[in-house]
């Protein structure tokens, strides 16, 4: 099996959650399956090992979960991209439009340096929103857009429209 067919053969689709009519993709058996996990993480290890990566931000939450084992193995530094009032040094932030409303995202200060090459990781692309957000951010403290990585692509959202004024660098491994 690719590693699309293993990722497609594991992810749940879950009907009306969180709201009545969203079909959510449930990532979490992967996690239970120790074998998968590492043939995700082996996959991602070769995507990147020679793409001059100086540093993987994760995007909270489920961007954790391969972000940093990934940055472990490409033997780089890893930044967590925390929801407003998690993060307990100082940082900076960056205001982004929902749906409906607005969010902010930060990350301590002294995470990225300017000039470094950063891989933006998170679970899953829907509209682009976060990863987008998560870009400027990164940008704010001179770091460079090296590219972004989502295990799962929602390509009728037509998120990576969004994401292409950052890198036209956009993998996801399984739609
Ligand atoms: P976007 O900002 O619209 O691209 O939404 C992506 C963010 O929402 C990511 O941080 C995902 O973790 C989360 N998300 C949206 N839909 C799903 C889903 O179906 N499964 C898992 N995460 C999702």
């Amino acid at each position: 099996m690719t590693v699309e067919e293993t990722l497609k053969s594991v992810i749940r689709d879950v009907p009306d959650f969180p709201k009545p009519g969203i079909i959510f993709k449930d990532i979490t058996p992967i996690m239970l399956n120790p074998k998968v996990s590492e043939e995700i993480l082996d996959h991602l290890v070769e995507l990147y090992k020679d793409q001059h990566i100086d540093i993987i931000a994760g995007i909270e939450s489920r961007g954790f979960l391969f972000g940093f084992p990934l940055a472990i193995r490409l033997g780089v530094p890893f930044v967590l991209i925390r929801k407003k009032g998690k993060l307990p040094y100082n940082k900076i932030s960056h205001d982004y439009e929902l749906e409906y409303g607005t969010s902010t995202i930060e990350m301590h200060v002294d995470a990225v340096k300017p000039g470094q090459r950063v891989l933006i990781h998170d679970d899953l692309l829907a509209t682009g929103g976060s990863a987008a957000a998560a870009a400027h951010l990164i940008r704010k403290c001179g770091g460079e857009i090296a590219g972004f990585n989502f295990l799962v692509g929602l390509d009728f959202l037509e998120g990576k429209t969004k994401l292409k004024e950052f890198s036209n660098n956009i993998i996801n491994l399984a739609t």
